[in-house]
């Protein structure tokens, strides 16, 4: 682990973002980092926090839990990991946004739990764009069906789509899925489909093509090996 460089790490991937987003002439405040700090102890988000990043992404409820109460105040989470409906309760409990929302029983217990604490959540609509069979998600063909069902969810904000694409050591491979996700989102919006008078977010690009996910119009990039280093195990 390489704890010392994550404020220097921060600086080199914010200003890529930066200059990604101005060279295809996007405001590089419309791209938030979400940075992956999944396996990696709460002293490693503490020194980031310090280095002014706040957004943090977390794979695994029981890491979170675990963590969560060694966070400062200011930390924001968004779960990205594949969420269990019996894991709902914590998820609304500890979570800015849930990411990976891809089934009617996961949000009917998020909706369930949310209702109970009084609280509002965003959530994003995972979709496996590639098809890819070790990856959650819904199909693009089931997300419009899926978007109608959510609106009866008085507690969740659908605020826009999340995808990983299929892996590939050649980032510019995931271009297609990533325009793919964001045709998906503009035909989706027409439709009035996500949370109205909010631009609608697209969270695509890991640390080996957020670049090119910027360049297709990611507005949250979720990045951790660029930030934090290799992790010990390999990642889900
Ligand atoms: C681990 C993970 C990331 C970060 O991946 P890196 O390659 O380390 O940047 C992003 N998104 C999801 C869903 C992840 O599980």
């Amino acid at each position: 682990m390489q704890e010392e460089n994550i404020g220097e790490n921060l600086t080199k991937v914010l200003s890529t973002i930066n200059v990604t987003a101005e060279a295809c002439g996007r405001e590089p405040q419309e791209v938030r980092l979400v940075a992956v700090s999944k396996k990696f102890p709460a002293e490693a988000i503490r020194t980031a926090c310090q280095s002014g990043q706040f957004l943090f992404g977390e794979n695994y409820i029981q890491e979170l839990q675990q963590k969560s109460p060694l966070l400062p105040a200011e930390a924001k989470v968004h779960f990205i990991g594949h969420l269990q409906s019996n894991k709902a309760k914590v998820a609304a409990q500890l979570c800015n946004m849930v990411e990976t929302v891809d089934n009617a029983r996961v949000a009917a217990e998020l909706n369930r739990h949310l209702t109970k604490l009084g609280k509002q959540l965003e959530i994003l609509v995972q979709v496996n764009i590639g098809k890819d069979e070790k990856k959650s998600g819904i199909s693009a063909e089931e997300t419009e069906p899926f978007l109608e069902h959510l609106q009866s969810y008085s507690m969740l904000s659908v605020r826009g789509l999340m995808t990983i694409p299929p892996f590939s050591s050649n980032p510019e491979e995931s271009r297609h899925y990533f325009r793919k996700l964001k045709e998906l989102s503009v035909t989706l919006q027409d439709k009035d489909l996500f949370c109205p008078n909010k631009p609608v977010e697209l969270s695509m690009g890991m640390s080996h093509d957020y670049t090119i996910a910027i360049q297709e119009g990611a507005t949250l990039v979720r990045i951790g090996t660029a930030i934090f280093g290799k992790r010990q195990q390999p990642s889900t």
